[in-house]
């Protein structure tokens, strides 16, 4: 817990007692803020109470008496419209902010120069962020990992000189932490995403963008057309930028070519790494990914053996096109973080042949959009209530049954799978879909692969019980 101390002796007004903003309530109370906190959810705010922090409703107290006020990011700040406490705030001229800005604030007052290297992007940010905690980890740094992965940032250690953090950003947290200053700082890609809370494209743009603009290296992925607007106008004012792309050389960055990830800089270019055989950085997305990964590792002083050693060793991210399992010349791919189409592309892209499990809870355009991968589709099994649906889009062009259930669909494709002998094959849960239909989350859907995949006869387990970094 990283008590904060910058506000000590001072009034804060919280609102938002999720995980996170439990969380933040503590550690403002550990530093010795007079905290008053609130929520919509009567039960979470009980749950403070009982722990001892003041929970009072926000609409009742003396705003003009507040230094600060810190809200969840999953709270509205603009979009669609500014929540009551919001205006509550604003009406009083009290500065808004939420946990990573906190965290920011420590480490400017008492580790300013432990190495801080803050991800953002559209996808991708958790796979980044996990890789480069376990590039630092197994180098023997002490490596601290939170943000938006999963980990309130405020229950990390506090920074001292030689704590390594890596901390994933949504765009909400960024909005929310106006001095945000990492000493690297990535930006992946820029496409739309969450405008429901954003707005407008440019809106998005723009919050993310500060994110590079505060750090001392800012890494860029210039793969669309915003993050290269993005490089361009940090590099003008002055701000030193690393580009990095998946799709096409540089001059002066790392961009991958095939599987290898080049590094050109002053007109040399020789190759850093070869990602052919690491099971958990398949394809061109994460090529991104790793490129952005060693950007940052450099930016902060990580060697070059060290990061290639980091990137073989690279467990992967649970549920996230994780391996988790072989027989003879076939993987199982557990890839239940695919919630709708788009997700599934990666996965889909990936693999040469695949035995693909889909279906759950459909959203609007299905698999459509797929298309251009049911030539790899050696034969699909499809789950839940999207089954129909997702068997006419199939239609002449793939092979498919309806399996049902989850437990069906991997024993089929297992049995099936066997018997091909134009390998390498996946078996991939990829599902396009939501679990809601048959599971809690995606997360259980997840799990329940990997325990059917377990079940099999002569599999050969890629992963312990604690898997991955999430
Ligand atoms: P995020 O944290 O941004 O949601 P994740 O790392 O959790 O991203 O990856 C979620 C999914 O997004 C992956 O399963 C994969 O399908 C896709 N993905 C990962 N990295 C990228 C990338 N660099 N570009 C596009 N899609 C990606």
């Amino acid at each position: 817990m990283i008590p904060v101390t910058t506000l000590s002796g001072k009034k804060v007004a919280l609102f938002g007692l999720g995980g996170s903003g439990f969380a933040t309530a503590r550690a403002l109370k550990l530093g010795g803020a007079d905290v008053t906190a609130w929520d919509d959810n009567p039960d979470s705010v009980t749950k403070a109470a009982a722990e001892g922090i003041h929970t009072a409703d926000l609409r009742t107290i003396d705003w003009s008496v507040q230094s600060l006020f810190v809200l969840s990011p999953g709270v509205p700040l603009t979009h669609p419209k500014p929540h009551w406490t919001v205006d509550l705030a604003r009406a009083a001229g009290v500065d808004i902010v939420g946990d990573v800005e906190l965290f920011v604030r420590e480490r400017r007052a008492h580790a300013p120069d432990c190495p801080f290297i803050a991800i953002t992007g559209t996808n991708g940010k958790s796979t980044t962020t996990a890789l480069i905690a376990h590039i630092l980890k197994s180098s023997g740094r002490d490596t601290q990992l939170g943000g938006n992965i999963g980990t309130a940032v405020l229950t990390l250690d506090p920074p001292k000189d030689g704590r390594f953090y890596v901390v994933e950003c949504s765009s909400y947290q960024i909005d929310l932490a106006p001095t945000l200053n990492p000493s690297a700082g990535i930006l992946l890609n820029l496409t739309p995403d969450h405008l429901d809370r954003h707005g407008t494209m440019q809106h998005y743009a723009d919050v993310k963008e500060r994110l590079v603009a505060g750090s001392g290296v800012a890494v860029i992925g210039v793969d669309d057309s915003y993050c290269q607007i993005v490089a361009d106008s940090i590099e003008r004012a002055g701000g030193k930028v690393i580009r990095i792309s998946r799709r096409h050389p540089l001059a002066d960055g790392i961009y991958a070519e095939g599987s290898r990830l080049m590094r050109a800089a002053a007109g040399a270019v020789r190759a850093i790494v070869d990602l052919e055989g690491i099971q958990t950085l398949r394809g061109s997305h994460n090529a991104q990914n790793a490129a952005a990964a060693i950007a940052a590792c450099l930016a902060v002083g990580v060697s070059e053996d060290e990061i290639r050693a980091g990137l073989a060793s690279f467990p992967g991210l649970k549920h996230r096109m994780q391996p988790v399992g072989r027989r003879g010349n076939v993987v199982f791919v557990n890839d239940s973080k695919a919630t709708n189409a788009d997700a599934a592309a990666p996965a889909l892209s990936s693999y040469d042949r695949i035995y693909w499990i889909a279906g759950g809870l459909p959203k609007a355009g299905g698999i459509t959009s797929l298309t251009g991968f049911f030539p790899r589709i050696a034969k699909a099994y499809l789950i839940g209530e999207a089954a129909a649906e997702f068997a006419a889009t199939l239609g002449e062009a793939v092979p498919y049954e309806i399996s049902g259930t989850l437990e069906r669909a991997v024993a089929h494709a297992a049995a099936d799978a066997e018997k091909d002998e134009n390998g390498p094959l996946a078996v991939m849960l990829s599902p396009a879909c939501a679990s809601f239909d048959q599971y809690k989350n995606f997360e259980v859907r997840g799990d329940a692969f990997v325990s059917h995949v377990a079940a099999l006869e002569g599999i050969t387990m890629l992963i312990g019980s604690a898997t991955g970094d999430k």
